[in-house]
């Protein structure tokens, strides 16, 4: 039985429309899409402010225009420079000029810039959840210090951690334990000089050495850079990119500096491993879960916020309103979410694309090898179209280096 059966709980005018557990980036912008709809929400984190943490560093053109669908790009994008093209090179020279548009952000300056639009309705609540008990009827959280929130639905927005899904009896299914591994840092040219691109990316020259790609684009002034591989943390490679990034930088990629120029590492390098997992017997009455909390997506794919914005917009503008409509929250209607179509195309493709940037970068059989060469004439066949048609220099005339201005509430 649930602890949750002997707390003490709230007066049932308490009752909010949604509960939702975790204020990251999906959980906060599902409050304020609902909110905005009129429905009462109560919104659950451990933290008042999000904290610096090594996810998302940017905003691609795909994620950029679900946020304006939801009504919120500009607001929280406000003062953060776009850069509109992106370089990208292999094996010392470029390979062509890319035109899509990013924002270079941190994720908790992301996370902060939404909490700061949610609306005033939206019952704020820090502290940690331990607990939750869920039913067709009404839904129930309580936290560590003892106060607890009823609602008619409840949405997991709670990310990684596993605990509170498994309170709910949602399971998880590791596909891949440490699928990939990922680095950040910061890049700095040496004095007087500038980095020749806002927005750069370097793809791995060989499969044994396991680099996906390193993306190089301004946050503020500051050159940071996202390293996708498919390492493991113990070994020395690894702990040499650790201790002597640059070094180990150019002992794989050895180009790099042929076309980004010298640069050092002047701080420390984060890096973090991903396990691959979906939840498994998730159709429960009362709940559903959005974002990481549903399913790992791999750094590399770059998908992670793709997915939670499709979840958010499905979730709040179909699904919510019609479940409001009519009294209960029972699994008939929960299910409907997991059997949107829009939603399961997002989810198969993260884990689609998550394991084929892993194969295409790392297997050596004869297949994979015909299929590089193949991806590389197709890149050369649209490269050479572009520049008979002048549109690489064009492209290269209007790559524009960042503004100076910064980035909205640093957390
Ligand atoms: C290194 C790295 C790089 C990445 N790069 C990219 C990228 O380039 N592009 C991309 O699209 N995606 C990327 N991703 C994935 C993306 O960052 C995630 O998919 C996204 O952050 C998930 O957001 P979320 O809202 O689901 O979870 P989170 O942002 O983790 O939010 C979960 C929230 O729940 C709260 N919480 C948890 N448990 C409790 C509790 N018991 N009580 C109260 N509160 C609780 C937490 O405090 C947190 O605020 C990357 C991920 C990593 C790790």
């Amino acid at each position: 039985m649930s602890a949750m059966a002997n707390s003490a709980s709230s007066c049932p005018s308490d009752l909010a429309d949604v509960v939702i557990i975790g204020a990251g980036f999906s959980g906060t912008i599902a409050a304020i899409v609902l909110a905005r709809s009129g429905y009462s929400v109560s919104l659950i984190d451990r933290h008042k402010v999000y904290p610096p943490d090594f996810r998302a560093e940017h905003l691609d053109e795909v994620q950029s225009e679900g946020l304006s669908r939801l009504g919120l790009l500009d607001g929280m994008m406000a003062g953060v420079p776009c850069v509109d093209h992106v370089a990208c090179a292999r094996y010392g020279r470029f390979l062509e000029i890319k035109r899509t548009r990013n924002y270079g952000i941190t994720y908790a300056s992301m996370v902060n810039a939404a909490r700061r639009l949610l609306p005033a309705t939206v019952n704020n609540i820090t502290g940690r959840v331990v607990d939750i008990s869920t039913g067709p009827e009404e839904q129930r959280v309580l936290l560590a210090d003892g106060r607890s929130f009823h609602g008619r639905l409840l949405v997991l927005a709670s990310g990684l951690g596993y605990a509170l899904c498994r309170r709910a009896g949602i399971e998880r299914r590791i596909l891949r334990e440490a699928h990939s591994l990922t680095f950040g840092f910061d890049m700095m040219p040496p004095e007087g000089r500038e980095f020749p691109y806002p927005f750069y990316v370097y793809l791995g020259e060989r499969p044994q050495d396991r680099i996906d790609y390193l993306a190089a684009f301004y946050i503020g002034d500051t050159m940071r850079a996202n390293l996708f591989t498919y390492r493991d943390y113990r070994e020395p490679w690894t702990r040499q990119m650790l201790d002597q990034p640059a070094e180990a930088l150019l002992r794989l990629l050895p180009g790099l500096g042929r076309t980004l120029g010298p640069f050092r590492v002047p701080g420390a390098v984060q890096v973090r491993a991903m396990d691959l997992y979906v939840s498994e017997q998730y159709r429960r009455p009362g709940v559903v879960l959005i974002g990481d909390a549903f399913q790992t997506s791999c750094p590399a794919a770059g998908l992670g916020v793709t997915r939670l914005l499709t979840d958010v917009e499905r979730l709040c503008t179909v699904h919510v309103p019609r479940w409001m409509a009519t009294p209960g929250m029972g699994v008939e209607k929960i299910a409907a979410f997991y059997d949107d179509r829009v939603k399961q195309e997002s989810d198969r493709h993260a884990r689609h694309t998550a394991e084929y940037r892993r194969a295409v970068t790392t297997e050596i059989s004869l297949g994979w090898n015909l299929h590089r060469q193949r991806v590389a004439l197709q890149r050369r066949a649209r490269v050479t179209a572009a520049r008979m048609s002048g549109g690489m220099q064009d492209a290269m005339a209007r790559l524009v280096h960042r503004p100076a201005s910064g980035q909205p509430g640093a957390a």
